[in-house]
């Protein structure tokens, strides 16, 4: 992962790929915006392709809940929010779905999206059927 590292409890494995990388520790004091991040971890992001630690990588950092800012698990996170997914980062790495009564529902699946994990099983064949709600504006 990269970013910060001193989040308490964290200790990536020294058999990932991106273990003593410099380039896996950008200085918070290096980037301003998503746009400065991207940019810096862009180019390393092809590393986490042959990791096969990254579902553990995300249950560690949690990277959603501890609003992360860096690489973990295959992605570029800006505040625990996903802005650049490996194109081969399937959902598999990502921490399993909550239940939830809105599950089934286009609020079940966002519910799912916005906390970074699984679609449940209702949410995926809803998604998939392609029967999200189209915003009020459009
Ligand atoms: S998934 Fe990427 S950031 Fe996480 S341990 Fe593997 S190489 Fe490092
Ligand atoms: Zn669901």
């Amino acid at each position: 992962m990269t970013g910060t590292r001193n989040l308490s409890g964290i200790h990536v494995t020294q058999h990932a790929p991106c273990w003593g990388d410099l380039d896996f520790a950008v200085a918070d004091d290096r980037w301003k915006n998503a746009t400065d991040l991207i940019r810096l971890c862009e180019p390393v992001l092809y590393v986490c392709g042959n990791c096969p630690f990254r579902a553990a990588c995300i249950r560690q950092v949690r990277p959603s809940k501890s609003e992360f800012s860096g690489i973990c698990g295959g992605r570029i996170w800006v505040n625990g929010v996903i802005v650049r997914t490996l194109p081969d980062a399937g959902p598999e790495d990502l921490p399993p779905p909550v239940n939830r009564k809105a599950c089934g529902t286009a609020a079940g699946v966002r519910a799912h999206r916005r906390a970074v994990e699984q679609q449940c099983p209702k949410c995926e064949s809803f998604d998939q059927g392609g029967q999200l709600e189209l915003p009020d504006s459009a």
